[in-house]
């Protein structure tokens, strides 16, 4: 298959899911987002689901095997054949090298991986008011993004709610993690020439534009 693989790389609150959303439909790839998949799975009552929400809701990552297993299954589906956009995926050493694994299989590579880059601050401040669609998942900020109607989602009409895991206890947590676990991916990227950066600060619009002008 001749498909390219983009990967949003980031802290938690860089972005990475407005992004994806905004960009992914005009450049034709599939925006598959790791953390979307575990909600699903929950929602639905499934045995992943409940497992997965033993970690999330502490703030700490899902094992490696299951969550590779989980994303593996899904970018096998026909809906990914046009192309990837992974967000939240992978976020472990051990993820980025399975993933690399299963692709060389088919002949295939990462294409590139986007290091979404904003400063802890500006982090910490985006996750507190974070507010999500539970029809379409569509996230908003009560400062940065706020939604036309309060509580309403402006895509779709859907109630908008705030994340267990987006209190101020989990969100320090989350970001602990991303320093430990996920940082090291930028250098792994980077090692094997296939890293892009792109400033994460400044309007949505604005960040969605420096990404498109990568992916397209
Ligand atoms: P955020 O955008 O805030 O980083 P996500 O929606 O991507 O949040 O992920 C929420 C939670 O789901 C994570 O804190 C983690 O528990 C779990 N999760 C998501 N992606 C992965 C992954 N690739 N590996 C392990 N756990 C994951
Ligand atoms: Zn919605």
């Amino acid at each position: 298959m001749d498909r390219k693989i983009y990967i949003l790389l980031g802290a938690p609150g860089a972005g990475k899911g407005t992004l994806a959303a905004a960009i992914s439909q005009e450049v034709g790839l599939a925006h598959i987002a790791s953390g979307d998949l575990f909600r699903e799975a929950l929602s639905k009552g499934t045995r992943l689901g409940l497992e997965a929400k033993k970690y999330m809701d502490k703030g700490e990552l899902v094992p490696d095997e299951i969550t590779i297993k989980m994303i593996l299954e899904r970018i096998a589906r026909p809906d990914c054949d046009t192309g990837l956009l992974l967000d939240g995926f992978p976020r472990t050493l051990e993820q980025a090298k399975a993933l690399d694994e299963a692709l060389s299989k088919n002949g295939e590579s990462v294409t590139k991986s986007l290091y979404i880059n904003v400063s802890d601050e500006e982090v910490v401040r985006r996750l507190g008011g974070r507010w999500i669609c539970r029809g379409c998942q569509t996230p908003y900020h009560e400062i940065n993004m706020p939604p036309k109607v309060k509580g309403v989602c402006d895509a779709c009409g859907g109630e908008l709610y705030q994340r267990d895991d987006d209190t101020v206890a989990t969100v320090r947590s989350r970001l602990d993690v991303y320093t430990k676990q996920t940082k090291p991916l930028i250098d792994y990227y980077d090692k094997i020439g296939k890293l892009g950066k792109i400033n994460g600060e400044g309007q949505a619009e604005e960040v969605a534009e420096r990404l498109l002008a990568v992916v397209k």
